[in-house]
């Protein structure tokens, strides 16, 4: 087992031990400098002869790689040259990455790894991370031992059902963990040595998958009911027992099993969904950064969230917890936020057949006052009319929902209306931001979950934030490993929230951007971890560690990939 070492000579420079000479040297991605090894270098490692003349620096590797990917036009293209430079040189693969984050971030993470994903067995070059089936079932623990690495942090695991807006990917949906991961990596300074991307290959129902003769995962239907159970179980108590230390995100499971997995788990290892709870905390945060524009608190705000899956869910019960913290109890809660699911306002008094929407369901007489009655029309022409909302959030996956009349009628009540459309991808999106701000005289607050253009409306430019979740769980998870955390709690999501809102500078603001620009997502995910340091302490789930102490350790944690002096081990 490679222990991958860092040690500190006498002077206080970090070394690394190495174990590999010669080509196995160069073929491993973790300890290959290429041509910038240096002469000495050469010669102990027994390089010799395996390399051209010049010794480059890694500004010159960085330059040649960027040239030669900006030669690429396809994105697909750009990605596959990215993920064969990490499976060669990971240093140089992270180094490139932080130094274009802007321009790489949609080439490593969404909108193209969903094109990856798809594409997966057709552009498969080398295999990345660990592979559970079905058929490991009694021996996942020894799988583990395979692990490259020995001393993992960091897990992001998937079972591949539902990859972004794409479904079931089967054995593709690994480009989730091994692109978050990255992520991890490039904004948090998670080593990648300390990082493990894991998919659950329980099968898949996707039946293009299973009929194209190249595809590279477990061919079988999914695997289901107890069955299912028992495999998630031995490799969550395997992952317990061999790295007692990592903290695990659940990753693109389905709605119901990611509510599930999360409520079984949360307790027994530090492990959070980003589905779920990232992408409240981001939403949470624009919204925030909503009341400083508007200067009205959160407290007296009204949300109507379109589509009650992981993602809205998750931001009902964040926002419901943020507002109980500020005082709102009883039926003032209930109207404070209300869902709305493919079968109209979410409410007690009718069939809830999914156990996880009960808790935010409205509760009748809340409803009947509202002139919600259940014998009352309850779609979301209804329900916006009804509840008044100033907060309109989208996350149910139907592009053009937020139409012209509903938004007119929403915007006739309040100055700024704050209008959420958060469905990816762009084809999905519940409006788009120009119409937005055509249809409101551009006194709407937009924030959308794709990437859009800025919109120029009467003379402005109004840029249009993304509530990328890329501001949240790196800093999340970064300062729970600091923190050394037993559990990750909703306060550490809510503590991130409020940190993203402050991030988003008074220049932002005037330029109705809810969010920070992506450039600043280094130096936000810092302040996040500190956040959560501060509170996994004060909540007795993390080490005691002095205020005072807490940028520095979070500062030290932050790897940044650059060539280190080696030792022969
Ligand atoms: P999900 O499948 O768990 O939930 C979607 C829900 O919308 C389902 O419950 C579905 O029944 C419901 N729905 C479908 N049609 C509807 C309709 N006509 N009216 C109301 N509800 C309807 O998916 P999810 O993980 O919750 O993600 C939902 C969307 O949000 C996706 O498009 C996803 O890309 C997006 N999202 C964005 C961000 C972000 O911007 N940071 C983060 C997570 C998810």
């Amino acid at each position: 087992m490679d222990t991958y070492t860092i040690i500190r000579d006498t002077s206080g420079q970090a070394r690394l031990r190495v174990p590999y000479r010669g080509s196995a040297l160069l073929r491993h991605p973790m300890y290959n400098k290429g041509t910038a090894f240096t002469r000495d270098e050469r010669v102990t490692f027994c390089l010799a002869g395996l390399l051209p003349d010049a010794v480059m620096t890694m500004e010159h590797q960085s330059r040649r790689f960027y040239d030669n990917v900006l030669r690429k036009d396809d994105p697909l293209e750009k990605y596959i040259g990215l993920a064969a430079l990490q499976d060669r040189n990971e240093t140089l693969f992270y180094r490139v990455l932080i130094d274009h984050l802007e321009e790489f971030l949609p080439i490593v993470y969404t909108p193209t790894v969903g094109r990856a994903c798809q594409e997966f067995s057709h552009i498969f070059r080398r295999a990345r991370g660990l592979w559970i089936t079905p058929e490991h079932r009694g021996r996942v623990h020894e799988v583990l031992r395979n692990a490259p690495f020995d001393d993992v942090r960091l897990i992001v695991v998937t079972d591949n059902e539902r990859i972004l807006g794409l479904g079931d990917q089967g054995a593709g949906g690994m480009g989730i963990p091994v692109g978050k991961l990255a992520i991890y990596t490039a904004v948090a300074g998670i080593h990648p040595a300390q990082t493990l991307p894991v998919s659950l290959d329980v099968g898949t129902d996707n039946p293009e998958l299973r009929q194209d003769d190249l595809y590279l995962g477990c061919r079988r239907s999914r695997l289901r009911g107890p069955e299912y159970d028992d495999l998630v179980d031995e490799f969550v108590r395997a992952v317990k027992s061999r790295w007692p230390k990592a903290l695990l995100q659940w990753e693109d499971f389905k709605k119901g099993v990611a509510f599930r997995l999360l409520a079984r788990y949360r307790t027994l290892l530090p492990s959070f969904n980003d589905d779920i709870q990232g992408t409240a905390a981001v939403t949470l945060a624009g919204m925030l950064a909503a009341c400083r524009i508007t200067g009205a608190p959160l407290s007296r705000q009204r949300a109507v969230i379109l589509g009650a899956g992981a993602a809205g869910v998750g931001i009902a019960k964040l926002l419901r917890d943020t507002l109980a913290r500020r005082g709102l109890q009883g039926e003032a809660l209930a109207e404070a936020c209300v869902l709305v699911d493919s079968r109209g306002l979410l409410a007690d008094d009718r069939e809830i057949r999914d156990e996880y929407k009960r808790p935010f369901a409205c509760p009748a007489a809340v409803a009947a006052r509202l002139g919600l009655g259940s014998d009352r029309p309850r779609d979301l022409a209804a329900v916006v009319r009804a509840v008044k909302p100033t907060i309109l959030v989208g996350t149910s996956g139907q592009p053009g929902v937020f139409d012209g009349s509903l938004v007119r009628d929403m915007a006739s009540r309040i100055e700024r209306p704050v209008i959420m459309p958060l469905s990816n991808p762009t084809s999905k999106s519940e409006a788009i931001p120009a119409d937005l701000l055509e249809w409101t005289g551009g006194r709407a607050l937009v924030a959308t979950g794709s990437p859009f253009s800025p919109v120029r409306h009467a003379g402005r430019t109004i840029r249009i934030g993304q509530g990328n979740n890329a501001f949240v769980f790196p800093g999340v998870g970064l300062g729970c490993l600091v923190a050394h955390a037993t559990e990750v709690t909703e306060a550490m999501f809510a503590a991130a929230a409020e940190c993203l809102s402050q991030a988003v500078t008074d220049g932002d603001l005037a330029a109705g951007n809810l969010y920070p620009d992506i450039t600043s997502l280094r130096r936000v995910t810092r302040s996040i971890a500190e956040a959560v340091v501060r509170t996994a302490r004060d909540a007795g789930v993390g080490r005691p560690i002095d205020d005072d102490q807490i940028n520095g350790a979070v500062a030290e944690a932050m790897w940044e990939p650059c060539y280190l002096p080696y030792d022969p081990a």
